[in-house]
Parts: C-alpha cells; structure tokens; sequence
C-alpha cells in the first residue's frame, strides 16, 4: 500500500475533526512519538489508514511512573469532581460520536451503524461511572466489643493496567477505564494493535475535558513487551484484561508474583436454545442480533444453535432466508449489516470450521464461502445438522456462521450447553414460564439472555464463570474491582 493509497483512505474518513486521529502513544500528558512505526489498516479494503508509535517497554515503564506519580492527586480529590470531568468525557464523545464511529468503522470493519451504537455503548458506560463515583459508600459495624467501633472504606487500588481487545476498541475501554477513574485509580491502557486509533481519539476527548496528567496513558506496539512490564511491574496494582482465553491465563498467570488484583473477560462460546414453545419471530430476530452482530467477532455472540426437533425445520428455513438478505460490505460506502472479519487468520479459522461441519454431514442452507471483497469478508452462513462434537460446537468460531444441532428433551438441551469448559452468555426461547426459571438456573453461563439475543447494557453486570473469566464489569458490581476494602477498628474511652 502507498502513500496515496493513505491519503486516499483517510480522505474516505471525512472527519469533522482530523486531529482526533492520532499516530502517538499518550503518556503523562505528552504524545509520544517513535521511529519505529507499525500500519493500521482498514480490514474492509486493505488500506493503510496510520502508521502508528511501536511502543515497548520502556514506554511502558514511562507510563507506570506517570499513573503512579498521578495517583495520589487524582484519588485525592473529592469524587465530584472526578466525577465532573467524566461527565465533560462523556460529552466531548457524543459530540464527536460520528467522528469516532467513522474511525471505528474504518479500523475495525464492522458496519457505521454498529460503530454509532458502539460509540453510544462507551459513552454510557461512562457515565454510568461518573454517576456511581458518589456512591461508593462504605458501611459502619456494630463492634465486637463495648468499647470498639467499626468502620468499613473503599479505597482506590492504585495504579491499574488494562489491555483491551479489537473487536470493541471503543466500549471495552469505557467499561475499565470509566470505573478506575470515577474511584481515584489511574490507568495504562493497552489497545490492540489492530484498533489503537479509536483509543487515542478517546484520549484525545479525555484530555480536553480536563483530565491530569498521567492519569490516564495509553501505549501499544510490541504487545508482549508492554505486557510483561504491566504484569510484573510492582506499581501495577491491579490488572484487567478483555481478550482470548489462552492470552488471558498466561498474563493473569504473571500477574501472581506481585498479587495483583486480576480482572478477566475472556472467550465464550455461547449455546443458543430454540425449544419447540418459543415464539419464531422472536427467536429469528434474537439469532440474527446475537450471532451476526460485528459478522459474529464478539465474545457473546451465539456459537452452537440447538434446537428442538418440533420447531427445527421452521427456524431453520426462516433463519437461513434472514441471514440471505443481510447486506455484506464496506461500512464507509453505504448501509451494511456485515463487514470483513478482521483479518484473513480470522477468515481461515471459519473456513476450517465450516469444511469440518461440512465433512461430517452438515448443509449449508445459505451462504458456506469467502464473499467478493478487497478485505476478510465471508458469507453469512447458515448450516444444517452440524454434529455435536464439531468445531463449531467446541471452539469459539468467531464468524458469521450459525451451525445447527437437533434435539429432543430439555434435559439434553442443557446437557449440551454445559459441555464446555466457557461460561460467557447463553441464550434461551421458550414461552413457558416454569421452563425459563428452570433453565435459567441450569445453564451455568454469566449472563442468560431470555428471549433475547442482546444482553449488554451499562446497568447490568457483563462477565462469565469457568474460564470465561473473573469479575464483572458495568453495573454497581463494575467498581468494586477497582476498590479494596479497608476496616478501621476503633477503641474508644468508656464515658
Ligand atoms: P487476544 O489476541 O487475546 O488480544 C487481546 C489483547 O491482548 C490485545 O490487546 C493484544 O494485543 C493483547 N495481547 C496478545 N498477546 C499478548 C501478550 N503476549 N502480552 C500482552 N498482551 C497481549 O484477543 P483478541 O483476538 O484481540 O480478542 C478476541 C477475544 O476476546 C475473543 O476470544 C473474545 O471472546 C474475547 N473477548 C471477550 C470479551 C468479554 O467481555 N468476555 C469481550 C470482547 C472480547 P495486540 O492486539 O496488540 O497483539
């Protein structure tokens, strides 16, 4: 890709405020730059958007000395007035939520509409924690002993690192970002590499409404350079991550010689139940929102489809003509439904999960290929009588694929959806009452999405059990991770 090749890309941006794209990482204040450059490219046309800082460790370090250095000014101040400033963040992204979605759209793939709706989602978690920054009230004990009085704090834990996926480069920010900073914490933040650019632009947002120095310090490029000093340094305090499974236990790992509080949202690998009770349409609709929203790329998109045999081959056909109209392409050139998978691995990883479903017996009722395109696009699939121990059941697929799988009892329905070592979302139709509340309390997942395929919401709490992860985030669960729990015990003189 040349030069003009990047101009041209950027010019497709049309951003009301072309500085809200940065190159350079953010630390204490400054924007900091290096010779060694990488490439963000757009996933949907191949293009190089920015040639962004190759940071490493010593940046990283530079960074922990600033939010280190930050701290005690920063949880210092009154909660209003942290508070205060979340709310200007919180405005500065709305007011440029269309620039900000635009970058999403062009790094990320996924469509302008999703970009918007992801933009909408970051903001709320923000100002769900500037709200909650006032509330983060202790409790007073009766004492043990006449003459003892008790009293329980909340107390910032310090400095934390966050290291934060490309699939949501804007939302998963806010979700750790907002908390740490609404209690006093400061933050180093990791984006991936494949999506800093909406990270920096949030910065940028950040500092004009106000934020200290070093309280906030964002730097990416050599992956485990950065996380090595943000697991082991001592200053970190606590460390929260939002990734790939393997990824996750390995820095969580790390993370023990220091015993940092660890927070982690990692893979799912979400059962659909269909039961022969639930209402079609619904059902329909909630597949299409849970399984082809960001082309399947989110953690709690539904990965194995079951079934009930009575309604099996009415939800198939109607899913299989829904999933044909969804519009495939790239988002900065008109509506789409579907953008590219983020890269060509991704691509392979569901080509070789539809060539397995296919090997042992599967149909494809629509789509099953690679779509025409410059970038990672594929074609929205629906595919019959996938075998239950297929790859599709047992891994995270993280396409657009929605593979199908019959079955009779609902004892067996649940039986399936446990079978999985993942603990993230599931999801449930039926219209009968007793079956939810029963099935509801079986599925052994985070968060059941009951007649519904859209569970995320800033006032809920977000995670998963097993090893999907450790901690919630959102929700007036969302800082008690970021606080540890102080007791003063009182002796007090007798009257
Ligand atoms: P990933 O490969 O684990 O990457 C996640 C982050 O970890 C990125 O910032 C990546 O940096 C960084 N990373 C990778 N290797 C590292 C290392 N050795 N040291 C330090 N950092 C390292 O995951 P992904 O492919 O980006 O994200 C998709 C996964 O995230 C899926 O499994 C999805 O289910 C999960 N996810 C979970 C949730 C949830 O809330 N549970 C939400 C969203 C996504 P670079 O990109 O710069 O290499």
């Amino acid at each position: 890709m040349n030069a003009v090749a990047q101009a041209d890309e950027r010019q497709r941006l049309a951003l009301r405020r072309p500085d809200l794209l940065r190159e350079a990482g953010f630390v204490d204040g400054t924007w900091l730059e290096t010779s060694e450059r990488f490439e963000v490219s757009n996933p949907a046309t191949g293009g190089v958007l920015a040639r962004a800082a190759r940071l490493g460790a010593a940046e990283a370090d530079a960074a922990v000395a600033a939010a280190h250095a930050a701290f005690p000014a920063w949880s210092a101040q009154p909660a209003k007035a942290r508070a205060d400033i979340l709310k200007d963040w919180r405005r500065l992204i709305l007011e440029h939520a269309e620039d900000l979605a635009r970058l999403m759209t062009a790094e990320q793939g996924k469509p302008l509409s999703e970009a918007r709706g992801e933009v909408a989602y970051a903001a709320a978690f923000v100002e769900w924690f500037a709200e909650e920054a006032r509330r983060v009230y202790g409790v007073t004990i009766p004492g043990h002993l006449a003459d003892k009085r008790i009293v329980v704090t909340h107390e910032p834990v310090g400095v934390v690192a966050a290291i934060t996926p490309w699939n949501f480069p804007a939302a998963m920010i806010t979700r750790k970002v907002g908390p740490a900073l609404a209690v006093g914490c400061t933050v180093v933040l990791k984006p991936s590499e494949l999506t800093p650019l909406s990270a920096l632009a949030l910065a940028v947002l950040a500092e004009e409404a106000g934020l200290p120095a070093g309280v906030l310090n964002i730097v990416m490029g050599d992956a485990p350079a950065i996380g090595e000093v943000l697991t082991t340094d001592p200053r970190v305090r606590k460390f929260t991550f939002t990734g790939s499974t393997p990824v996750g236990k390995m820095l969580a790992a790390r993370c023990a010689a220091t015993v940092k509080r660890v927070s982690l949202e990692l893979g799912g690998n979400a059962p659909f139940l269909v039961f022969d009770d639930a209402d079609l349409d619904k059902a329909v609709a909630g597949a299409i929102a849970s399984k082809f929203r960001n082309t399947g790329q989110t953690c709690v998109c539904a990965n194995r489809f079951y079934v009930q045999a009575g309604i099996y081959d009415a939800f198939a056909a109607r899913l299989a003509e829904a999933v044909a109209e969804l519009r495939i392409g790239d988002g900065l050139e008109g509506p789409t439904d579907q953008g590219p998978l983020i890269d060509d691995r991704a691509r392979g990883k569901v080509a070789a999960h539809v060539a397995d479903a296919l090997r042992d017996g599967a149909r494809v009722l629509t789509g099953g290929a690679p779509a025409e395109g410059a970038g990672a696009f594929y074609q929205p699939t629906v595919l019959a009588d996938v075998a239950r121990d297929a790859l599709l059941c047992r891994e995270e697929t993280f396409g657009p694929v929605a593979g199908l799988v019959r079955f009779e009892t609902e004892q067996e329905a649940v039986a399936l959806a446990n079978a999985t070592s993942a603990g993230l979302a599931a999801y449930v139709f039926t219209r009968d009452n007793s079956r939810v509340w029963r099935v509801g309390g079986a599925l052994q997942y985070g968060m059941v999405g009951i007649n519904t395929g859209l569970i995320s919401t800033e006032v809920a709490p977000f995670g998963g059990v097993k090893e999907s992860g450790l901690g919630r985030e959102g929700s007036l669960f969302g800082v008690r991770d970021y606080v540890d729990t102080k007791t003063l015990c009182l002796e007090v003189e007798p009257v």
